[in-house]
């Protein structure tokens, strides 16, 4: 058993084995308030990694419809329950948020590493072939219909779309779990994958991922989960020059919610400072992007800027302490985040730094009655050769 440093926790936490951290981690951005539930990504997936028999329903991208849906039914309820199993929640101090290694704050509740009585073997449920069998049941299910219009900050019937890949944990819990080792996370870029040779199908992994991204596939007899597109990522694909380029969800999405990249990693799995990195500046200076689920323990590297028009509790014990100054920043951006904003989705090259060519101001425009000035700016996003 190994203490590490969990900085969305803002503390140590038990994990089962010690984690070589320092290098490239796989990460992503997702702006919820951008969606369209296309499904585009889900499709653009689907026809690429999972069209053969067993995997019919196998969705390693899906985007469900809250607070309803979820897929596989229920999977972050589920898990909530066994987090709280003797009564306690868990709460968050923020008094004690720093910069970079705890910006939320600290959280005192149990992770999944410390929930059960075998800690730190993480605690998890199997779902029901049920629960697998549709990955969209709620669809655009809103929590009431309102009467009169709608308003913001928050709307009085409110659904939205949430989009779940694999979140490539640094603490993964599906490899906590595996009694055969099957499952190991790449050091040159923090992608998780699960090795089909050693696998024996005992799915202690599809048990044990807090966010059901370890699938069984009946017909092989072994887990398949979301491989983060790694040959792409690896930079092999001729479309790019052969340079990093982003995952098939990521380039197919119609809304240009999605960005994704490679950040550094120190070694006690903080995030290196470098905030000419859109995920970092993004996360870490804008403050807009957060975690889902933190309290899950497992440092996942997807992050959500929040829907505006959601009751906060709700989108608290989803995403954490951070959902307010998240929102605040996102509805009066500064005039480089709008700047950064930009770069989603337009191009299929990684972006591994940016730079913003000031222009004049063109507009004047009026957000949550404060004055706000537009500038004609450009945003320049460099690929891995800086080009
Ligand atoms: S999201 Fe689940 S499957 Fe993916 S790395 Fe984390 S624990 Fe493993
Ligand atoms: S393709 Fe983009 S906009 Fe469409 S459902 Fe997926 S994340 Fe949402």
């Amino acid at each position: 058993m190994a203490e590490v440093y969990n900085w969305q926790l803002g503390r140590e936490q038990p994990y089962p084995y010690e984690r070589e951290m320092g290098g490239r981690q796989f990460a992503a951005v997702f702006n919820i308030n951008r969606c369209i539930g296309c499904q585009t990504c889900s499709m653009a997936c689907k026809s690429t990694w999972t069209q053969s028999p067993g995997q019919e329903l196998m969705w390693w991208n899906n985007v469900e419809t809250k607070p309803y849906g979820g897929y596989p039914a229920n999977w972050d309820i589920n898990t909530l329950k066994l987090l709280a199993a003797d009564g306690d929640q868990g709460s968050w101090s923020t008094s004690s948020a720093t910069e970079v290694s705890s910006p939320y704050g600290t959280y005192d509740g149990p992770t999944i590493f410390e929930a059960g009585e075998s800690s730190p073997r993480p605690v998890g449920y199997l779902p029901t072939e049920d629960d697998w069998k549709a990955p969209n049941t709620y669809e655009d299910h809103a929590t009431r219909f309102p009467k009169e219009g709608v308003q913001l900050p928050e709307h009085e019937g409110w659904f939205f779309y949430l989009q779940r890949i694999c979140n490539h944990c640094a603490y993964p819990g599906c490899l906590a779990a595996c009694p055969r080792k099957a499952i190991y996370k790449r050091p040159e870029d923090g992608i998780v994958l699960v090795d089909q040779a050693r696998c024996r199908g005992y799915r202690k992994c599809v048990e044990a991922c807090p966010y059901k991204k370890t699938m069984y596939r009946p017909t092989t007899g072994t887990t398949e989960k979301c491989v983060g597109c790694y040959t792409r990522v690896e930079g092999n694909d001729p479309l790019t020059d052969n340079l990093p380029t982003e995952t098939r969800c990521v380039a197919a999405c119609v809304g240009k919610i999605r960005l994704q990249g490679l950040v550094q990693t120190e070694a006690d799995g903080t995030w290196t400072e470098d905030p000419k990195n859109p995920l970092y500046y993004l996360v870490h200076e804008a403050k807009v992007a957060l975690p889902l689920y933190p309290q899950f323990g497992t440092q996942p590297n997807v992050f959500y800027i929040p829907p505006r028009w959601v009751p906060r509790p709700y989108l608290q014990q989803m995403f954490g302490p951070g959902v307010d100054q998240a929102i605040d920043n996102y509805t009066r951006p500064s005039r480089e985040l709008l700047a950064v904003l930009q770069l989603f989705r337009v191009t299929q090259r990684i972006i591994f730094s940016f730079d913003i060519e000031q222009g004049d101001p063109f507009e004047e425009i009026v957000v949550g009655g404060e004055r706000m000035t537009l500038y004609d700016d450009t945003a320049i996003g460099r690929d891995e050769e800086g080009n």
